[in-house]
């Protein structure tokens, strides 16, 4: 079994590294938080004191950090002078192609095996194992990440070279604002028209309506599984992220010249959400401000 570092144990990595002790890796976790490293000791892993603690003598390296400034810092300054040439390294987080590209070239050069690894799957994925891995980098490196990824995932899916794993994270999450912002309006022009909110979701779940903002992270408390809908918006993807991984997306879109009319609005209407104080709720939360519970006035909607 593996040394494993992992660093990041916040909404995700704090379900994924304790399925990697599960596993029967020797897990030694790291988080800024002192609390998420807690719940990864509860978890089955060691706590680490620091990045660079958690790093060294480690065969794999992994990080679950939030956007690209946090992951090019702790590889720069924490992984690549603290870390056994050769380790493998493999990125989690939701970041841009080109800083992937330049990270994972970074640590390829220093003599690291490196891949991109985003997710899709939301928490309860993460805590159950039953994340979709889209992994960029070579076919040895790709061999090499999969059966440290397995214990985390339902899918590990070879996207392509370096970068690859992100460009289709972002194309993917390009859908899911889309999607989600579409199911909070259908939702709440459900309730204006007088249907049962449960009606709706037992008629469109089974419809051409059915994606998986509805069946598997409904945005109303008290319909379809539990999820941060029924916890006040609380824990989940934050709405922030979201906004995060749409501007990459419209980034990725104007350099690679692609119309992208839906993700554009879906870009402005989580602009709205977070500039009203929503960025730490879960991106399901903009359902309150498109039904009203937020009192948005008319003419800023
Ligand atoms: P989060 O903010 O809950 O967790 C990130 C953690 O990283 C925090 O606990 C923070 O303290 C820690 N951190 C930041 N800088 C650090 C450093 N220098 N050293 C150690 N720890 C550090 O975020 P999250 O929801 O877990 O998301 C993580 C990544 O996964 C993001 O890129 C996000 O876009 C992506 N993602 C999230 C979800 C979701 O549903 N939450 C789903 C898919 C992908």
């Amino acid at each position: 079994m593996a040394k494993i570092a992992f660093i990041g144990l916040g909404h995700m990595g704090g379900g994924m590294a304790p399925n990697l002790a599960k596993a029967g890796h020797d897990v030694r976790a790291f988080d800024l938080v002192a609390a998420a490293v807690e719940h990864a000791v509860d978890g089955g892993c060691a706590a680490a004191g620091s990045a660079a603690d958690a790093v060294k003598g480690a065969d794999v390296v992994i990080t679950m950090l939030p956007a690209a400034q946090h992951v090019r810092a702790v590889f720069e300054n924490d992984v690549a002078p603290n870390a056994t040439k050769g380790a493998l390294l493999i990125d989690c987080s939701t970041i841009d192609v080109a800083s992937a590209r330049a990270v994972g070239g970074a640590m390829t050069a220093q003599g690291f095996d490196f891949v991109d690894a985003p997710v899709s799957g939301g928490i309860a994925a993460a805590a159950s194992g039953n994340l979709t891995f889209m992994v960029g980098g070579s076919d040895a490196a790709f061999a090499k990440a999969q059966p440290y990824l397995e214990p985390m995932a339902k899918a590990v899916i070879h996207a392509g070279d370096l970068g690859a794993g992100q460009a289709a994270k972002i194309c993917n999450n390009m859908i899911l604002g889309a999607t989600m912002a579409a199911t909070c309006e259908a939702f709440a022009m459900a309730e204006r028209l007088g249907l049962d909110l449960q009606t709706f979701y037992d008629i469109s779940s089974k419809a051409s309506g059915q994606s998986w903002s509805m069946t598997s992270y409904c945005p109303v408390p008290g319909v379809g599984p539990d999820t941060p809908a029924d916890h006040d918006y609380e824990g989940g993807f934050a709405a922030a992220l979201m906004l995060k991984d749409l501007r990459l997306a419209m980034d990725a879109a104007q350099s690679a010249g692609a119309y992208t009319p839906m993700g554009a609005e879906a870009e402005k209407l989580y602009q709205r959400f977070v500039d009203r104080g929503g960025g730490n709720k879960d991106f399901s939360g903009l359902i309150r401000m498109i039904d009203d519970s937020w009192k948005v006035p008319e003419e800023q909607k």
